[in-house]
């Protein structure tokens, strides 16, 4: 039998770039000459006519499978309804809005029949992508890589094939706050990276808002390192030492002068800094612990509505 191939695109509101998306993958895919593959459209939710438009096109072509969910979940959460449900020997996932070319599928498919388990994407230097973005990205990287053991390349993208045997292994983590880049970075197995130059959005808007986007960034820093807890060490043994010199002040000061009663400036400043500072590090306990209870509830990842697999 052929190898056969599953792909997954988590979408959100995406009416306007689904079909597309279809034509330009089966072209590659015909151009190739793989024929025996499915194509996973998770319906993330959508408040538009994505279902609807997917739907038809699983009409037309019985490749193509969906996954509507109850409602929306996130990115994340729909790549992992993907990966629970695709049959293939490779399973490639990528965005709805076409910033992930197609065309870089036979690429990834020679490297894997060559013996790579995971084909990572990295985003070259982007002209389609904002400043803000750029720059939110960059610190991103930068910080979860100081905390975490396993470095993430930087501008590495949720578009990758894996191999089923990694398909398999990442089903295992049972973990309710899912972070793939993080999960796969630490996961091993023979993994080689692919640049490109993503293209623009297609049509609509981006779905990461700041508000996500932080959160994204907050989940996946705590999900791949418990570094951020021990901050509070190195930060209170800084203002320990901070601390024992400015006594050593206030007694010389008490000592060789008159000016005993100085300054309720620097008492009201130093009380304002260290509860600031103090405030932090209960966030940063308050994460974790969420972390926890979401785990402790153990709710499932995704509800699914209606499916066709
Ligand atoms: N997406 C999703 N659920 C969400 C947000 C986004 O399934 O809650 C999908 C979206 O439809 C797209 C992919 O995830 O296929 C990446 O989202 P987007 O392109 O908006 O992010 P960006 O490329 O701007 O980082
Ligand atoms: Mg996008």
């Amino acid at each position: 039998m052929s190898t056969s191939l599953s792909i997954i695109v988590p979408t959100y509101n995406e009416e306007g770039n689904v079909v597309l998306l279809y034509e330009q993958i089966l072209e590659v895919l015909k151009q190739e000459g793989v024929e025996n593959f499915e194509l996973i459209y998770v319906n993330d939710g959508s408040s538009d006519g994505s279902f609807s438009v997917i739907k038809k096109l699983s009409q037309n072509d019985l490749r193509v499978k969906y996954i509507s969910f109850s409602r929306n979940f996130g990115h994340q959460h729909a790549l992992k309804a993907g990966l629970d449900h695709a049959l293939g020997d490779a399973v490639i996932s990528m965005d709805a809005d076409l910033q992930h070319p197609p065309q870089l599928i036979p690429e990834m498919l020679k490297r894997w029949k060559e013996g790579a388990q995971v084909v990572y994407t990295v985003r070259a230097e982007e002209k389609g992508i904002s400043w803000f973005k750029k720059i939110t990205s960059k610190g991103f990287y930068w910080l979860i890589n100081k905390m975490s053991e396993y470095p993430i390349v930087d501008g590495a993208a949720d578009f990758r094939l894996l191999d089923k045997k990694v398909v398999a292994e990442i089903k295992r983590y049972p973990e309710k706050e899912l972070f793939f880049r993080g999960m796969i970075a630490a996961i091993g197995f023979r993994q080689e990276a692919m640049v490109f130059t993503p293209n623009k959005r297609h049509s609509g808007q981006t779905k990461y808002s700041v508000k996500k986007m932080a959160s994204f960034a907050i989940a996946g820093i705590t999900s791949s390192s418990a570094k951020p807890l021990y901050f509070s060490i190195y930060l209170g043994s800084f203002l320990a030492f901070l601390a024992f010199l400015y006594g050593i002040y206030a007694i010389c000061i008490s000592v060789f002068t008159d000016d005993a009663i100085t300054g309720w400036t620097s008492i009201v400043a130093s009380v304002v800094f260290i509860g600031g500072i103090q405030l932090l590090m209960i966030g940063i306990i308050g994460v974790y612990l969420g972390k926890i209870f979401k785990e402790s509830k153990n709710r499932p990842h995704y509800i699914v509505d209606e499916t066709n697999l």
